[in-house]
């Protein structure tokens, strides 16, 4: 047996190689099959949390073997930083991967002790010019090329104990977070863009591998194969770290030699740090991340997830936060990127929700929800718009004059400068009960749809509902507005979690009833329609819950369903103007953003300039609160610029917080695209 276990370094092959691989599958014509690399990856991953015990007891009593390791398991990052100390006696620097078990968990622990701790990872890549400032810079590194280009090239149990003689070693410890380990036999591995990890382990005077309980796998393959999904699905998230960022040094030759070569020795630390605890939780989903940082790269507040000199994903925020050791996670919009991100599909903003909800009811046990009466009043947004519609045209003088403007907005804690948008007096729901919108006559073929139609078209924007409506009507539907309640996102959003299940099992009810009497469902609000379709099958599961999901339609997706089928009435008068059309985050998450350019791309003469597919950074309230505002219109920026870029005629987008923002940082009026093709039809034949 050898004195340490194998440490297998996986890491990007040559670039030769590289193009003669891509060469090869190109001419096969054979990409790789991203979604069954997920898949083997998906139940890897299951296997490991299911298993965990038995691989913990495996891993352990492998690793103990080798007579070169010495081995600590540590139940907190306090009892691993007090034997990293230990080792670490008779140096001041230590030498860090960017796994994010070492920068976040131990490195302030060890800087807290006064260790000089480096990062030589960046200081490999100062030649790279960064212009990668934003996850819209990104390439799209996923293709066929980069999948096969992870590579098994270096098999250090070339590390030597002692060092192969004249080989200089630095007076630095080094402390790596390990990537994968094999239960079986206790094979390590590390995933490495350049040579920091090797250089690392052939230099350290003392090496110590971190290992975390999540990290543990059953074999030296499954290790091997999780490490390499690592490389492939963090590739653009590398990049997006590597952008200017401070850091002190580090280049690990520059630190001074040591001349004793005996003494070296390889240390193991399986790190617990609550992970056994999650393991046991709600929050056990959290555990399957394999660390490639793949949800980073859309996250629209990703600039804003700094700490300590260190750019966390979204993954390390909520883990973070479930350590106790991190801000809320309330800046997150829950614009749901870094779910469709993942390559293990761990629905991430549904945890944060989890947390925050989690952390609001330990904080104040002595309220009745654990929430402030900001969050109980905004945790109610529909209550809040009735009142305000019913009160209209003097509540949007309220809100949007002084002094009634400075009270309501601090006692709900809005930032007094953002504008509310306004009230309508004449919701949609009271137009439609006056008769305007219903058939009154049998439609032939019996063509039925219920309309749900949500808060924002309801209060603020019936002109959207009322044009969906006649659209239906000139397509020959007889249309239904069934009961219906708020469909509960902003609400979990303010922490209501009571309110929102109430809501949904009211809407679930209402709808499921309409959907048996063999109605399909429609909405024009992409929230609502993720709401419905997504969150209440993850919160509220029910079979009449997946019956309304399975039923419900966003509107571009059941339109064009019917142009497919011939069923469209597609006599649209020619509009010829350019758009901007601005993707919503919930709409781009469903899959539909297809539909939707399809159908704008029936009307004749309209040309769609620019898509928009950066988040506008309004998410509903969460803009508009004074604690996020300035964050808010600065994610916006990027894209106020694009529609000034654009110079299109018009600015379409299909989600009301998102017309909100643009038109506060534009000064362009956004309309909804049914609007649009109200118009092209309403051109050609009066709809009333
Ligand atoms: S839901 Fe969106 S804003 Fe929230 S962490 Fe995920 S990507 Fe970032
Ligand atoms: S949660 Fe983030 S880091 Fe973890 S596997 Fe998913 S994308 Fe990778």
């Amino acid at each position: 047996m050898s004195e340490i276990p194998p440490i297998w370094i996986v890491e990007p092959s040559a670039r030769e190689k590289r193009r003669q691989f891509s060469r090869i599958l190109i001419s096969r014509g054979s990409p790789p099959d991203l979604e069954a690399i997920k898949l083997r990856l998906r139940e890897l991953r299951e296997h490991s949390l299911h298993e965990h015990t038995s691989l913990l007891a495996e891993f352990k009593d492998n690793i103990t073997r080798y007579p070169g390791i010495q081995f600590k398991p540590a139940g907190d990052a306090e009892e691993a930083a007090d034997y990293i100390q230990e080792v670490a006696q008779r140096t001041q620097s230590i030498i860090v991967n960017r796994s994010s078990i070492v920068t976040n968990e131990l490195k302030p622990r060890l800087e807290r002790r006064g260790f000089c701790v480096a990062e030589p990872y960046y200081a490999e890549f100062h030649f790279f010019e960064n212009r990668v400032r934003d996850y819209w810079d990104l390439p799209y590194l996923l293709r066929k090329e980069l999948v096969g280009n992870f590579e098994i090239s270096i098999s250090a149990t070339e590390l030597c104990l002692p060092p192969r003689c004249g080989e200089a070693v630095k007076n630095c410890v080094a402390v790596l977070g390990v990537n994968a380990a094999s239960a079986k036999d206790g094979s390590i591995f590390f995933l490495q863009h350049f040579s920091n990890i090797s250089k690392s382990l052939e230099q350290a005077r003392q090496v110590i591998l971190i290992v975390g309980l999540d990290k543990l796998v059953k074999d030296k393959e499954d290790a091997a194969f999780q490490t390499k999904c690592m490389g492939i699905f963090g590739m653009e998230s590398m990049l997006l770290s590597l952008r200017p960022r401070q850091t002190e040094f580090a280049d690990i030759d520059s630190l001074p030699g040591f001349p004793e070569l005996e003494g070296r020795a390889v240390h193991i630390i399986l790190l617990d740090n609550g992970r056994s605890r999650i393991l046991k939780s709600s929050f056990k989903e959290l555990l399957l991340c394999m660390g490639c940082r793949a949800c980073i790269t859309q996250c629209p507040i990703n600039r804003s997830m700094s700490q300590n000199g260190a750019i966390w994903s979204p993954r390390d925020y909520l883990f973070m936060s479930l350590l106790e050791e991190s801000r809320s996670m309330d800046a997150c919009l829950h614009c749901e990127a870094c779910r469709v991100e993942c390559p293990l599909d761990i629905d991430l903003p549904r945890l944060m929700w989890m947390a925050e909800v989690d952390k609001t009811l330990r904080a104040d046990r002595t309220t009745k929800y654990g929430r402030t009466l900001r969050d109980r009043m905004l945790g109610n947004p529909e209550l809040l718009a009735r009142v305000g519609s019913l009160a209209a045209p003097f509540s949007n003088a309220a809100l949007n004059i002084d002094p009634g403007k400075t009270i309501v907005k601090k006692a709900l804690g809005l930032d007094r400068n953002r504008r509310l948008p306004s009230f309508h007096r004449e919701t949609f729901k009271r137009w439609f009960a006056r008769g305007d919108g219903r058939v009154r006559e049998a439609v032939p073929g019996n063509r039925r749809l219920a309309y749900y139609v949500g808060c924002f078209a309801n209060y603020y924007q019936p002109e959207t509902g009322k044009a969906l409506v006649q659209i239906l009507k000139r397509n020959g539907f007889e249309v239904l507005v069934p009961d219906q309640k708020c469909c509960g996102l902003p609400m979990i959003a303010n922490k209501n979690m009571r309110g929102a299940r109430r809501n949904a099992e009211y809407n679930v009810e209402s709808l499921a009833a309409v959907v048996a009497e063999g109605y399909d469902i429609i909405t024009a609000c992409p929230s609502c329609s993720l709401m419905i379709r997504r969150e209440y099958l993850n919160f509220y599961d029910s079979p009449k819950a997946r019956l309304v999901a399975e039923h419900l339609y966003y509107v571009d997706e059941y339109l064009m369903g019917l142009n497919r089928r011939g069923d469209l009435d597609t006599g649209l008068a020619e509009i010829p103007q350019s758009v901007f059309y601005h993707v919503p985050c919930h709409l781009k998450v469903q899959d539909t953003t297809g539909d939707s350019l399809e159908l704008l791309h029936l009307i004749p003469g309209l040309s769609v300039e620019k898509v928009g597919t950066v988040c506008c950074g309004m998410a509903g309230y969460h803009g508009y609160k004074k604690v996020h505002s300035g964050l808010s219109l600065e994610i916006g920026g990027k894209l106020f610029e694009e529609i000034g870029l654009a110079q299109a005629d018009k600015v379409v987008t299909s989600c009301g917080a998102c017309k909100l923002q643009i038109e506060a940082g534009t000064g362009v009026k956004a309309i909804h695209p049914i609007l649009l093709l109200q118009e092209a039809y309403g051109a050609r034949q009066h709809l009333s």
